[in-house]
């Protein structure tokens, strides 16, 4: 099993698998280098980003990540200000400290290479590193390959090719109640007679204490609110040359001054403007949290705070607790049985997967059973499966910021569905799961986080 917390990463935008990966990847490559001796004589690095990573890599900034993690930041420490200062310092004086051990020059637009040509088996994402003792030699001292496979994990080629044991990975805590389905979750429930959430936090108390885990949780729910409200009161027009203008702030100010309240439909927009000024925030490369990736960040932090908080926005910890536990263990289902990837799934693998979460956890918040939970998960997903990715000009804008405020509202009716739902529904989460890894499979790469096809190719991006 892996923890809940793995999957709610703080990081900075506008990508998990382009932006949180590659720099994490970019750091732990020089810890790798200083460990084997090789990073106090580097003179020169290079950086091959491949598949999905180079094809969409400028648009998501994969480029000041790697550069960021070279120089020893680190996602859920970066502050926003700082790291652009120190991007465009590198960039400007074409000089990088590498991990603050030895400066080098480096050009990022001849040291960072795009091989979009190249797919690699594994995984979609590739990043090769490589680091040269003498600067003017076409032999590395030191090469490793790594993948960044989504919602900001990270792994080697040596950890990605070993087949998992029984659909559970990486159990460091030993956790009590493990599971593997949804079906394994479930009979766990009702053998043990705890909720989902009660499961989850059990397996959690191997890890390390109760406290720190609820701590951690608070500390994610107070981040994700708080970039709520960033997003609310920032206007302007987005980075990146799409000239994208910031909506949800316009929203709110309506909102706020009571302007359409009362109609019946007010509902949508409350849950949309808090899923845009964090998808916008993302699109800024401001502070989120990934949920389970960052294109899709928006959707659970517009759920806790219109369901989990005081109407004055003060988190209710009883229920922001529940519902980030019941919405982790559903997206642990979706990470250890496929895949919260765009590049390897398409968008149903990022907002698909936040969709079925959030209902399954809002579910749990409104009292629901771990067979209702479990049903809104799947409808959740049911109802997204196919769903491509397709970002115009490579930025995580057009349809992402939309996309997340649409998938909110799916994600409250879903569990709107499964409460009044009697007895077992004809699709089962587990079915759904795999039918939404089959579907990635066969989905062209063109819809796969390449910007190829669909909207990418029919919006002109200027
Ligand atoms: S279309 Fe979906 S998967 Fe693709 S970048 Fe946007 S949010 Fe992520």
């Amino acid at each position: 099993m892996l923890s809940v917390l793995d999957l709610f990463r703080v990081g900075l935008g506008p990508s998990s698998s382009h932006t949180v990966g590659p720099m994490r990847i970019a750091k732990r490559f020089l810890r790798e280098a200083r460990k084997s001796g090789l990073l106090a004589t580097a003179a020169r690095i290079e950086i091959e980003l491949q598949g999905s990573l180079a094809l969409t890599g400028v648009g998501h900034g994969t480029d000041k990540a790697v550069i960021l993690g070279l120089l020893g930041f680190a996602p859920e420490s970066a502050e926003p200000e700082a790291a652009e200062a120190a991007f465009q310092d590198t960039v400007g004086s074409r000089k990088l400290r590498l991990l603050q051990g030895p400066e080098i020059q480096f050009n990022a637009v001849k040291d960072i290479v795009y091989r979009g040509d190249l797919v690699p088996e594994l995984h979609p994402n590739g990043m090769v590193l490589r680091l040269y003792s003498d600067a003017a030699s076409s032999e590395p001292s030191f090469t490793r390959i790594y993948y960044s496979t989504g919602g900001g994990f990270i792994s080697s080629a040596r950890r990605l090719a070993r087949p998992t044991k029984n659909d559970v990975i990486d159990d460091k805590g030993h956790s009590p109640y493990a599971f593997g389905s949804a079906a394994e979750l479930l009979s766990l429930c009702k053998t043990k007679g705890l909720a989902i959430d009660e499961l989850v936090l059990t397996n959690e108390d191997q890890r390390r204490p109760r406290e720190k885990t609820l701590a951690q949780l608070d500390f994610i729910t107070d981040t994700m609110l708080a970039c709520i409200e960033r997003g609310l009161v920032t206007s302007g027009i987005l980075p990146g040359g799409l000239h994208v203008q910031r909506r949800a702030p316009d929203l709110y100010r309506k909102l706020k001054t009571g302007a359409g309240v009362n109609e019946r439909e007010a509902l949508f927009d409350w849950l949309n403007v808090y899923a845009m000024a964090v998808n916008e925030e993302n699109a800024a490369g401001g502070r989120v949290v990934t949920a389970p990736t960052n294109g899709a960040a928006g959707i659970l932090p517009a759920v806790l705070r219109h369901y989990c908080c005081t109407d004055e926005g003060e988190p209710i910890r009883s229920k922001s607790q529940r519902f980030l536990l019941v919405s982790g263990g559903i997206g642990l289902l979706y990470k250890q049985r496929a895949s919260i990837s765009g590049a390897e799934m398409g968008c149903q693998g990022e907002v698909g997967v936040a969709c079925s979460m959030v209902a399954g956890g809002l579910a749990a918040v409104w009292g629901a059973n771990p067979a209702q939970c479990l049903a809104a998960a799947e409808i959740g997903m049911e109802h997204n499966l196919g769903l491509t990715c397709d970002p115009v000009g490579g930025l995580v804008q057009i349809p992402c910021i939309e996309r997340n405020a649409i998938g909110t509202v799916k994600a409250v009716n879903a569990a709107r569905l499964a409460l009044h739902q009697s007895g077992a529904g004809k699709v089962s989460l587990d079915q759904v799961i795999e039918t939404m890894r089959q579907t990635g499979l066969d989905m062209s790469s063109k819809y796969k986080e390449t910007s190829e096809g669909g909207l990418a190719v029919n919006v002109v991006a200027c």
